[in-house]
């Protein structure tokens, strides 16, 4: 007579890729995978610091708010300029769109950024004492701060568990039979659901390393990728190599 499950035999049982596609995977199946994904994940990229050079947390908001659409290296080369400029709420809440500009030309959507940055910055002077608040519901009241911006500040500002789903994440999601969504709320939604809090912060920014590095959007590297057992769209194991 067989016994229990244990979670050794869940996790075997989950990199069966034949016995996954008979008969569609359960949320625990999914759960014990993704879990499974993030474990492995964390051994091979143990730090999950922030790209985005930053000091204090108005910095990083700054920063994240500008890496919209564009290199977490271009952002960083242009913010010391800015931040020596504008170092806090109030001196960017006073400043004129014409005077941000030029501090980051370089960037992607500048003129629609320097909109954002400067009524950001009058938001957080004026609704927030100048500080940067700490909830979803209040960063995404901000000028530029979407969920995905609104969760990377609550992870690496305030240690609150959030899924930033961008580009990378959202496409690794799906390679991973994660998630069948493509509005990336509901992405948030569907990994939340299958991995504990503690995980959210990093599995997403480990994610997206993964797809820098690994998981590229037009030609996976699924002959080198350490979750090939784990996913369902593997290329070599799927005979597309
Ligand atoms: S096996 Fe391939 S498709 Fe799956 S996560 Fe790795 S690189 Fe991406």
């Amino acid at each position: 007579m067989s016994g229990p499950t244990t979670s050794s035999q869940r996790v075997r049982s989950a990199q069966r890729p034949s016995a996954r596609r008979q008969k569609r995977e359960t949320r625990e199946e999914k759960s014990v995978r993704a879990n499974a994904a993030a474990a492995r994940l964390a051994q091979l990229y143990p730090e999950v610091e922030c790209p985005l050079i930053h000091r204090n947390t108005f910095e990083l908001l700054i920063a994240v708010i500008l890496s919209a659409q564009c290199t977490d290296a271009a952002v960083n080369k242009a913010t010391p300029a800015l931040f020596r400029r504008f170092p806090d709420p109030i001196s960017l809440s006073w400043a004129s769109t014409v005077e941000i500009e030029p501090l980051i030309r370089t960037l992607g959507l500048y003129r629609a950024k320097a909109k954002s940055l400067q009524r950001c910055a009058q938001q957080l002077v004026e609704e927030f004492n100048g500080e940067v608040p700490a909830t979803m519901e209040q960063l995404t009241r901000l000028a530029g701060v979407g969920r995905k911006t609104a969760n990377v500040i609550l992870g690496h500002a305030f240690d609150i568990p959030g899924i930033a789903v961008d580009t990378h994440c959202k496409r690794l999601s799906r390679r991973l039979g994660l998630t069948r969504q493509l509005d990336p709320t509901k992405i948030e939604q569907d990994l939340s659901r299958i991995l504990p809090a503690s995980e959210w912060t990093g599995f997403s920014h480990r994610l997206i390393i993964h797809g820098r590095q690994v998981c590229f959007a037009r030609k996976p590297a699924c002959e080198k990728c350490a979750l090939g057992e784990l996913c369902p769209s593997n290329t070599v194991r799927n005979g597309k190599k």
